[in-house]
């Protein structure tokens, strides 16, 4: 490894757009081969009337089924394996934010290839053999424990293998063993230096703390700048998804103008979700990926149900990988409120931009007489109760910034610092109580 390269690897991440679209037909190509091992996909060929000769070049990629993760919950738990389960050395299963879990296989190759993949996004943020890597993911099924932690030790950095919750003790690895770097949900860094401002910590005076990796959840351009801002240090944004391996699928370079996808690993396609046709650079749809790489589950057209868009396909740190826009929220996360369609997200990036709240936020959406109302809990950044004047104020400043935002009003509540419920993993930003009519 040579410490002053700006990359890790240097003949994958500087590869032309050429040089891409001829690696990925040759990866897709053998992909699908590979694919006839599952039973489901042999059936959808059939049943589509193509066969692996079919596909030559990354645009025939449209020729092949998409894959949801309804095929993988139908599959469950070993159904979608493309290797005999004896060559498979470890599982890992999504959270299960939105509905069951699903499982996903890996072989040992696969899991290089993934320790791989994190190290190459680390490198690329400037982390090196000598850094401290903090991991405040929790371990087990979910891959932000054990991706980030094979990851940053085939970087070659020291790990520190913290796990999640436990802030008191996060804090004083950090201090005590030199922590350089971080990887964190972004509502728990927010968490975290809360209370490190209960302990008297100041994280610029008092750690090494120099980079951040956050991601697992949605957060806005704003979120990040806070966060940057309180910890004193450049935040990146991680994209990772179980079914893709889990982080290390797409990730911030320092230019941090977009998310860089991997493009030696998956086929990147942004569709209209209603119409499964691909959208214009730009324009916001579903994400959907195919892995190039993978042994035991390979997926063609996995439908993330992601919302995002292309940003562009050069960079100037000197990568061509397509760089898309932070994802606005899963299309599962759209609320629907008296017809107006709203993310969390939108809520969140008002919030942020007044100096007087903190980060914990909870929207709750419920019907009374009839109307759907939402209702958007936000906790204070000091406690200024007694000033009911100036309280006032605020929550007409606030409630019309939202309505600017989402064209409608939202009931705002102002609440006190600690009194929202604080997730360890990834945060719960919404409560629908609203009656079902049918
Ligand atoms: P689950 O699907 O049960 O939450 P995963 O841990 O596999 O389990 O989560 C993957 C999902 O997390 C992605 O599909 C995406 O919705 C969300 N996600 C991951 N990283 C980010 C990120 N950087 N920004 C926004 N959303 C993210
Ligand atoms: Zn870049």
């Amino acid at each position: 490894m040579d410490n002053k390269s700006p990359y890790l690897h240097p003949q994958y991440e500087t590869l032309s757009r050429e040089e891409i679209s001829k690696l990925q037909a040759e990866r897709l190509q053998a992909t699908v081969r590979h694919c006839m091992n599952v039973p489901f996909y042999q059936q959808k060929f059939k049943d589509m009337g193509i066969t692996p000769d079919d596909i030559k070049t990354v645009d025939d990629v449209r020729k092949l089924p998409f894959t949801t993760k309804q095929d993988l919950r139908d599959t469950y738990p070993f159904g979608m394996a493309a290797v005999p389960l004896r060559d498979c050395v470890r599982l890992h299963s999504s959270s299960g934010t939105t509905g069951n879990p699903t499982v996903i296989l890996h072989t040992q190759k696969d899991l290089d290839e993934w320790a791989n993949q994190v190290a190459r996004n680390l490198w690329m943020v400037g982390l090196r053999p000598d850094d401290v890597f903090q991991n405040s993911s929790g371990y087990g099924m979910f891959t932000g424990g054990l991706g980030f932690q094979y990851g940053a030790e085939r970087l070659g950095m020291l790990t520190v293998p913290a796990a999640a919750g436990n802030s008191l003790r996060q804090i004083k690895f950090m201090k005590d063993f030199g922590t350089t770097a971080v990887h964190a949900v972004p509502s728990y860094v927010t968490r975290l230096y809360e209370v490190m401002q209960e302990q008297g910590v100041d994280p610029r005076r008092d750690t090494k703390l120099r980079v951040l990796a956050i991601g697992a959840e949605p957060h806005s351009e704003e979120q990040r700048q806070r966060i940057e801002q309180m910890m004193g240090v450049k935040a990146y944004n991680s994209f990772g998804m179980s079914e893709m391996c889990g982080p290390g699928v797409g990730f911030e370079c320092p230019e941090q103008n977009g998310l860089h996808f991997w493009e030696d690993y998956y086929i990147v396609e942004i569709v209209n979700p209603e119409t499964l046709e691909p959208v214009p650079d730009g324009e916001i749809g579903e994400l959907v990926l195919t892995t190039l790489c993978r042994e035991a589950m390979p997926l063609l057209r996995y439908r993330t149900r992601d919302l995002t868009r292309v940003l562009g396909r050069s960079c100037p740190c000197g990568r061509n990988h397509v760089r898309l826009d932070r994802m606005r929220g899963r299309s599962d996360d759209m609320m629907v409120l008296r017809g107006v369609n709203i993310f969390p997200i939108q809520i969140e990036k008002i919030l942020m931009t007044f100096p007087e709240l903190a980060n914990n936020y909870l929207i709750t959406l419920t019907t009374d007489d009839d109307n759907d109302n939402m209702t958007v809990e936000v906790e204070l950044a000091e406690m200024f109760t007694d000033d009911f004047g100036r309280l006032q104020k605020l929550n007409k400043d606030i409630t019309r910034a939202l309505k600017d935002e989402i064209l409608l009003t939202p009931r705002v509540k102002l609440v006190a610092k600690g009194t929202l419920p604080v997730s360890e993993g990834k945060a719960v930003r919404v409560v629908d109580k609203r009656k079902v009519y049918q």
